[in-house]
């Protein structure tokens, strides 16, 4: 069977860039035992270009307050490393460290609930918070093609289509430091993500019945959910 050359770290067993035991005065590990099918064997040259990215001071810097944020995750005990913050402080530590003020986020309708406890939770952390939840517009599904047997509470029901482009285009032109996707459905977020014009993280997605924790399916794939990782013939 012809070798698949193309990346596959989701295949790796040696992991070897992340050079683990390793010193910083040794410098990075050497390549011999790398899969053929590692990046860095493969795109050598790809590497150059991505740090030149990081040379432009404004990039370096915002990638030098991720990776303090990181840091700060853990708390270094006798006993080791334990991590100590849940990803609304990540999200509220790191706004900080930027310096933004103003965040939008960007919901879905049927996290309404999570998107007022977010709110109130970043409003009193002394944030603004411009939202923008999904079915704005009152857009009816039918505009863009969907049949009256797709719609979820039936046929003669109206139903307002989610409406990403236009969360995405309040949110920019809200000027806006940092935009937050919370619970969007998927193909709507990717909608989202290709419109957003300004920074943007995700502190959920949707998962309607995992309690938005997809990868809880992962977790009970020798279970509940062996189907999953059944080989399709
Ligand atoms: S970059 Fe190379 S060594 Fe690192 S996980 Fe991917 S395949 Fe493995």
């Amino acid at each position: 069977m012809a070798e698949k050359r193309y990346p596959r770290c989701a295949h790796c067993t040696t992991r070897l860039c992340e050079n683990r035991g390793g010193q910083a005065s040794d410098g990075p590990p050497t390549l011999e035992k790398a899969p053929v099918f590692c990046p860095m064997k493969l795109m050598p040259d790809i590497y150059g270009l991505a740090l030149a990215e990081y040379d432009k001071p404004p990039v370096k810097e915002f990638a030098r307050l991720a990776s303090v944020q990181e840091f700060q995750c853990y708390e270094r005990l006798p006993d080791g490393l334990r991590t100590k913050l849940p990803r609304i402080e990540e999200l509220i530590q790191f706004a900080r460290k930027c310096g933004y003020h103003r965040l939008g986020l960007a919901h879905c309708g049927g996290l309404a609930y999570e998107a007022g406890l977010l709110t109130e939770v970043l409003e009193n952390n002394g944030f603004e918070v411009v939202s923008v939840q999904c079915k704005t517009g009152a857009v009816p599904k039918e505009r863009i093609g969907v049949s009256a047997e797709e719609k979820i509470a039936g046929p003669e029901a109206w139903e307002t289509m989610c409406n990403p482009i236009v969360q995405a285009m309040i949110i920019n032109r809200s000027k806006v430091d940092m935009a937050i996707m919370l619970g969007l459905c998927i193909g709507h977020d990717t909608l989202f993500i290709k419109y957003c014009k300004v920074p943007l993280t995700v502190l959920a997605v949707k998962d309607r019945v995992l309690g938005h924790n997809p990868l809880a399916a992962l977790y009970a794939g020798e279970t509940y959910y062996k189907r999953l990782r059944k080989k399709i013939e």
